[in-house]
């Protein structure tokens, strides 16, 4: 179930309207390289509609869940997220698409494409180099395991200095 529009002509020309309105419904490809809201975990909440003279205000918060992958250690879980909404809708034609600087939306047919907005304020609350925990220690350099779950038998006592010139001469001879 994709996130469906909102009809808001009956707000349109009416300064000082407001309804409040639910949204539920799941998005697709909504996804960073660290960060992905998969395409079947409902996102929704409730949403403020304001008349303004301008436009339409809606205001409130979208929460669902994202799948996070840690930056160091590159574990994956799921975490619930909550963003605040805050965007004013504008007539077509209203937008100058040139203007970098006006972050309004454009009313289609006097509808909110709700699918736009919340791809909008939920990717750009995605964090780019999430933690699993502020002081994870991240994978070992010379095994790539998990050094959360303890350091690795064997080498954790050689220097990462000369892991690195292992690496670089791995032909030459013991002696
Ligand atoms: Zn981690
Ligand atoms: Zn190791």
């Amino acid at each position: 179930m994709t996130l469906a529009t909102i009809d808001v002509h009956d707000l349109i020309g009416h300064p000082g309207l407001a309804r409040r309105t639910d949204v539920l419904g799941t998005i697709e490809g909504l996804a960073t390289e660290v960060v992905a809201v998969p395409d079947e975990a409902p996102l929704g909440g409730s949403l403020l509609l304001e008349s303004l003279i301008e436009g339409v205000l809606v205001t409130g918060a979208i929460t669902g869940s994202w799948m996070v992958r840690c930056a160091r250690c590159l574990t994956e879980r799921t975490q619930p997220f909550s963003v605040d909404v805050s965007e004013l809708f504008v007539p077509a034609g209203v937008v100058d698409p040139d203007d970098e600087d006006d972050q309004r939306y454009e009313l289609a047919d006097e509808t909110i494409d709700l699918d736009q907005l919340v791809r909008d304020v939920v990717g750009v609350e995605m964090p780019f180099a999430p933690l699993c925990r502020p002081d994870c220690k991240g994978l070992c350099p010379i095994c790539g395991g998990n050094r959360n779950e303890g350091e690795c038998p064997g080498h954790e006592t050689i220097d990462p200095r000369f892991a690195v010139l292992a690496d670089l001469l791995p032909d030459l001879p013991d002696d």
